[in-house]
């Protein structure tokens, strides 16, 4: 298994747009970084380009201390696994896994490419010794692998005679049997329903800890890459906004477009300024809280604007809260309820009158609320997110 490193990598399209615009990206041996950001940002060319399906406009692509860039994908030694199988729809499930591995052994056999006269000849019963002991090994490795991801049953099928599940297994199947230095995954899971897809996540995780593989995997789900990666990189316009742990990711993103990207909720913004006071701060706006703390605000002008980002779940209902909300919808999820609470101004002055400002919390399904009732709201200051609306940059984060 191997590190791949990206350089300056940018990739220009006919036509003028920069699907990729200088990203410099480390993936350590062994790491699976997730490649998150919606669609048209740049995920896809990304991969691609590591995987050499594209050229690049400049920059490097290095794979295992080997500067791939003018290699040919076939021999940059990796592995994709594609949103759409990619399977050879005329041969068994056994022939698509043991397909990539015959051809790397018995290659000049296929004499002009022509598949199935090659295939023929590589499946008639070889006389030489070590031609039987390669086979027999990649016999083994597609058995023993078809075993790991549970569809040694269904070697002798063809493709159409699959479930979209299974189909996808055999697709992870042909990739793991090369032992390739590094996998790449192009939204292997979005053609499958959610119960699938995550049970496939959860598989997934496991081969990556049993394989001890490198593994890049691009997806605009941002639940995917929460779950599944070690690292995300959040891309947007060709470039790498934020790469780090999924946590760090959700509770400090660097920027306004990652923490609206990322969580299943959006994240609760209200705009306002901070104003200096004794021992702290005040965020005046929407509604106004006092902090007392300075938080890293020393150096911050008072009464600049700024952009209060706070998480659904970051937001207690309590009977005194010192925020004031009235119900104006309620989504029942069974494990939890959403409330969007609307900002009311009357009788706390707190609360800018006609401020605008909703707000999401995310509560116990065990607690009964109705709309129109009035509730409290208080917000875990720990938790708050400052951002410059100017910028779009998180105040406190380097
Ligand atoms: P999605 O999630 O929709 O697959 P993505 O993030 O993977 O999107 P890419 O497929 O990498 O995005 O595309 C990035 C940009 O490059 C897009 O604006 C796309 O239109 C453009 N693009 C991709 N392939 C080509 C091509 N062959 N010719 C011209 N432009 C292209």
């Amino acid at each position: 298994m191997a590190k791949v490193k990206l350089e300056n990598v940018t990739k220009r399209f006919p036509g003028g747009s920069v699907a990729v615009d200088s990203i410099n990206l480390e993936i350590e041996n062994r790491e699976f970084l997730v490649l998150v950001g919606p669609s048209g940002c740049g995920k896809s060319t990304t991969l691609r380009l590591i995987a050499g399906l594209e050229t690049g406009t400049q920059g490097d692509v290095i794979i295992a201390d080997r500067v791939v860039t003018n290699v040919a994908p076939r021999d940059r030694d990796i592995a994709m696994v594609f949103q759409n199988y990619a399977l050879y729809p005329h041969m068994s499930v056994y022939r698509n896994m043991s397909f990539g591995l015959m051809l790397r052994h018995f290659g000049g056999l296929l004499g002009d490419g022509v598949i199935g006269r090659g295939l023929r000849k590589i499946f008639q019963p070889r006389k030489a010794a070590n031609d039987g002991r390669i086979i027999s090994e990649i016999d083994e490795k597609v058995r023993q692998t078809a075993g790991r991801l549970g569809i040694e049953h269904l070697l002798d099928r063809k493709p159409h005679q699959l479930s979209g599940g299974e189909r996808q297994r055999v697709a992870l199947g042909r990739a793991i049997v090369r032992n390739p230095a590094a996998f790449l995954f192009d939204e292997p899971l979005s053609n499958l329903d959610a119960k699938l897809r995550q049970q496939l996540r959860i598989e997934l995780k496991r081969l990556h800890r049993e394989l001890n593989a490198t593994m890049i995997y691009v997806t605009h789900d941002q639940v995917e890459a929460m779950t599944l990666g070690s690292r995300v990189a959040v891309m947007n316009e060709g470039k790498i906004l934020q790469v780090g742990p999924p946590l760090e990711i959700y509770r400090q993103p660097s920027s306004l477009f990652v923490a609206k990207f990322i969580g299943s909720l959006p994240i609760n913004l209200c705009q306002g300024k901070l104003v200096r006071i004794e021992n702290g701060f005040r965020f005046e706006g929407d509604f106004s809280m006092d902090w007392q703390t300075e938080g890293g605000f020393e150096n911050w002008p008072s009464k600049q604007p700024v952009t209060l980002g706070i998480r659904p779940e970051d937001i207690r209902l309590t009977e005194t809260g010192p925020l004031k909300g009235k119900v104006s919808d309620l989504e029942q999820l069974g494990e939890s309820t959403t409330i969007h609470c609307e900002l009311v101004g009357s009788n706390d002055e707190s609360i800018k009158s006609g401020a605008d400002s909703n707000l999401v919390v995310r509560v116990d399904s065990d607690r009964i609320f109705r709309v129109g009732q009035i509730v409290h709201l208080e917000l875990d200051q720990n938790r708050v997110i400052w951002f410059d609306p100017g910028t779009g940059k998180n105040i406190l984060k380097e």
